[in-house]
């Protein structure tokens, strides 16, 4: 018999949660940290080299245990997604653009050498899942379900090679506004020694493995009183990503034409998020400004700066779905000396990110 190449939603068993198993929930749907509170239940499934997919399980929340020579713990074989569920203002439950995350974790399945499985069959079982801990979708129209599948390798032989068992989970956390700041602008650190992702590397992919080392940089700017990193990379400085979000910029540009700028996709340095993608779309359906997927350097953010040019930088994710930036703090790579830079975000007409608000076309009702 051949290796079952997906899980199916047909055989997902659901075991409930009995009463003493259901957590509080939270007092308030409007004051939650990102990923403090978890709801009820979890969804695992196992994969095997030789028989392929298991069967999926939706299940009371529980530790997992683990076997300490597994490679996930040793060389960070491990894949996850980002995607949330909201409750409209007619309380029913929407998942924004599933099919595109689920896309984006089956290429980084690929190139983390994990399984690939049947993009539907995830998705179908995800809403299931969600419609199991329904009372844990915020009520609230700041706050959403934020929905975590992840994937390991569970092989427990140390080699380092292709694993040959891996496990599919799925937790899931309702999440308020990102920044304990609220709606207030970050400040970034743009510091030119570190690079988060360089061309040949899987930046692009959403492994874990890229974000462990940005967070001693993340740390640092934390203590230099920013609240993320603008990423540079290359000698002209170009600006890559803000902490985990792409970056935009919304500019009069130096031909004087008014300008949505965001990084281009095409050579390995950016993830390619999903909020990105739909704000691009919907820009081009505006189709009131020059939309340009390049890269801005630090040098072009300084001269628009001066000459008064600059309009609203932001970045943007499902965390967060796009926050304000009001201020870089440059370290300058000929002086060494740090500078401050402030962004008009707040203040600038038109305020194409306010815009957004609201735009978003959450295309799939559970
Ligand atoms: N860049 C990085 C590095 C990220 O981790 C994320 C979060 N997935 C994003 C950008 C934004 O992607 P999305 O809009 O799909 O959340």
């Amino acid at each position: 018999e051949n290796p079952a190449n997906t899980f199916y939603l047909r055989d997902l068993r659901i075991i409930r949660a009995t009463p003493s198993q259901m957590k509080a929930k939270p007092t308030s749907w409007d004051n939650l940290k990102f990923g403090h509170v978890y709801s009820d239940h979890m969804m695992e499934v196992e994969w095997h080299r030789d028989k392929g997919w298991a069967k999926p399980l939706v299940s009371p929340w529980h530790n997992l245990s683990i076997h300490p020579g597994i490679k996930v713990l040793h060389y960070c074989i491990e894949l996850y997604e980002g995607m949330k569920a909201y409750r409209g203002v007619d309380n029913k439950i929407r998942m924004f653009r599933p099919d595109k995350n689920m896309e984006r974790m089956k290429k980084t399945a690929i190139r983390a050498t994990l399984p690939d499985f049947d993009a539907e069959e995830l998705i179908k079982i995800i809403i299931k899942m969600v419609k199991v801990d329904k009372e844990w979708v915020p009520y609230s129209n700041t706050s959403s379900l934020y929905i975590r599948p992840t994937m390991i390798s569970t092989d427990p032989n140390l080699g380092i090679g292709i694993g040959s068992q891996a496990k599919l989970f799925v937790i899931t956390t309702p999440v308020g506004a990102y920044y304990s700041t609220g709606f207030q602008p970050v400040a970034l650190l743009a510091d030119p020694e570190f690079v988060r992702v360089f061309p040949g590397g899987v930046g692009t992919f959403k492994m874990g493995c890229n974000y462990a080392p940005t967070i001693f940089i993340e740390t640092m700017a934390r203590e230099m009183g920013c609240q993320q990193a603008l990423w540079l990379y290359d000698n002209d400085e170009k600006l890559t990503e803000v902490g985990t979000m792409n970056i935009f910029v919304y500019w009069i540009n130096e031909q004087g034409e008014e300008e949505l700028c965001t990084p281009p996709l095409t050579n390995g340095l950016i993830l390619p998020g999903i909020t990105r993608d739909s704000l691009l779309e919907i820009a081009r359906e505006w189709n009131e400004f020059k939309i340009t997927e390049r890269y801005p350097t630090m040098e072009e953010i300084r001269r628009s700066l001066k000459e008064k040019r600059m309009l609203q930088m932001f970045g943007t994710g499902t965390a967060c779905v796009v926050a304000p930036i009001g201020r870089i703090l440059y370290k300058n790579k000929t002086t060494k000396k740090y500078e401050n830079l402030y962004i008009p975000t707040m203040e600038a007409q038109p305020n194409l990110m306010m815009r957004y608000e609201g735009e978003f076309v959450i295309d799939r009702t559970l």
